[in-house]
């Protein structure tokens, strides 16, 4: 069709050139011929010819561009329906291109709408969801400029609410993350570790390099798994060392006998007794790991029933008796029949051992402990008091840790392992009491325990 359409403009332009070459031949002639006054006419009525023509030309070809703008639109119009899908397909045949046109348009605003409003919802969620991780997540861009950061963020870094905008190391003066980020901007994640200053909160981050230059910081309080991670291996190394001195002693005991003393039977008993109070140690020792162990992995299980507290004050004095007479220690006790609480008798019974023992240990000769019992706030709460040494405040808060002695000496020539105190916390917490110390003035230690009061049982 355009083919067509230039040739008929060629030939149209040809005749008007021709209409014009006429009209200079004409005037030529009118110019070296006689009759002046019909040449001029004769012109007039050729160049009227060609003006007219040439209009004509005009015309067409306007028509004709006008039709191959409209046809372009259209295009236009048919690529809109295309795109919007057939909903508006079926419309714009009737209706003129322009009109065609802005219904496309409007409807693709119509539809940029929905899109932009659907966006808007993901990243809505996609905030909400970020907000409420647990771990923290800080985004910089380029320039190492905060462009996001979450609740966790701000609380584990300690940001300020109007932090985004600024620079992260303005907002965060740790170098140990800036050479993080140093190093994940290398193409590669890095992963660090460091302390937040000022407080003790151990915080692990791994930087993954964006590709527009950015770091996207994901970072996580490890303060409590280190802490477990140290307790671990403390114990680990705390049980060898524990289980060293026996062993040696066991051994160098055992070599001395085989190298003849065993044939002295006079010579050989102390060496004797010494391997028995030392595998007896071990034997100790390495039940109440057992029993750490258990409670630790909560296979430990109470029965919990109604006990009279002074049933159970007296099956312990019971079985110290011998070793405060050794000492001539006095344990007396005020305890009333009919105090009830809810135990399991047997833990109760290793508690209340374990203060009672401790009390006879670490007390001079020629003391005193008592035993007492009082009602507060729904628990009953049983005391252990002595006249010893007491402990000293700076050791105080660590007492009921695993292996921890105020004199490690002191404690192992006892026959201590350091773990009786702890056991004690382990099971008084797994009933739903409390255990603790204060100091007794004007000398001495009082440890104390509750159990949940109970009402005392129908019968007997
Ligand atoms: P141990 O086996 O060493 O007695 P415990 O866990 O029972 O371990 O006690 C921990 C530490 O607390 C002891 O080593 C001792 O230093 C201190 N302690 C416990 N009870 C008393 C007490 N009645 N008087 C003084 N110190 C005590």
């Amino acid at each position: 069709m355009r083919r067509t359409r230039s040739k008929s403009l060629y030939s149209a332009l040809a005749i008007v050139a021709a209409v014009e070459l006429l009209a200079a031949i004409v005037i030529d002639r009118a110019q070296v011929g006689a009759a002046a006054e019909t040449g001029r006419g004769t012109i007039r009525v050729v160049l009227l010819v060609a003006a007219a023509v040439q209009l004509a030309v005009v015309a067409w070809t306007i028509v004709g561009a006008s039709r191959a703008a409209s046809a372009a639109m259209r295009a236009v119009v048919l690529s809109a329906q295309r795109s919007l899908g057939p909903r508006v397909a079926a419309r714009s045949n009737d209706e003129s291109e322009i009109a065609g046109i802005a219904g496309s348009f409007s409807r693709l605003a119509g539809e940029l709408d929905t899109a932009l409003r659907s966006l808007a919802e993901e990243r809505n969620r996609f905030a909400a969801v970020l907000e409420a991780m647990a771990p923290a997540v800080v985004a910089v861009d380029d320039e190492r400029r905060i462009t996001t950061v979450n609740r966790s963020a701000r609380i584990l870094l300690g940001l300020a609410d109007g932090v985004v905008g600024r620079p992260l190391i303005e907002a965060v003066r740790v170098p140990t993350l800036h050479e993080l980020l140093d190093r994940a901007t290398a193409r590669a994640p890095a992963t660090g570790e460091f302390t937040m200053p000022g407080t003790h909160r151990q915080v692990q981050a791994l930087a993954t390099p964006e590709p527009n230059g950015g770091v996207v910081l994901v970072a996580e309080d490890v303060t409590e798994i280190r802490r477990l991670e140290r307790i671990r291996s403390d114990f680990v190394a705390n049980v060898s060392h524990e289980l060293r001195t026996p062993i040696a002693v066991i051994r160098a005991n055992a070599e001395t006998l085989l190298d003849g003393v065993l044939e002295e039977p006079e010579a050989a008993r102390p060496f004797v007794e010494a391997l028995y109070r030392h595998a007896d140690r071990i034997a100790r020792l390495v039940a109440e790991l057992l029993d750490i162990s258990r409670m630790e992995a909560g296979r430990y299980e109470l029965e919990l029933e109604t006990v009279d507290v002074h049933d159970l004050v007296e099956d312990v004095v019971a079985a110290v008796t011998e070793d405060a007479d050794h000492k001539d220690i006095t344990v007396d006790r005020t305890v009333p029949e009919g105090v009830w609480a809810r135990m399991d008798a047997k833990a109760a019974e290793q508690i209340l051992f374990n203060l009672v023992d401790n009390a006879i240990k670490y007390t001079q000769a020629g003391g005193r402990v008592h035993i007492g019992v009082n009602t507060e706030n729904g628990a009953r709460r049983v005391e252990v008091r002595d006249d010893g040494p007491g402990i000293d405040p700076q050791h105080v808060a660590r007492i009921f840790e695993r292996f921890y002695r105020v004199d490690a000496g002191r404690s192992r020539e006892m026959g201590g392992t350091g773990l009786g105190l702890s056991i004690a916390k382990h099971l008084a917490e797994a009933m739903g009491g409390h255990i603790g110390y204060e100091a007794r003035l004007p000398r001495g230690s009082v440890f104390w325990v509750t159990f949940a009061s109970a009402p005392a049982p129908r019968d007997g």
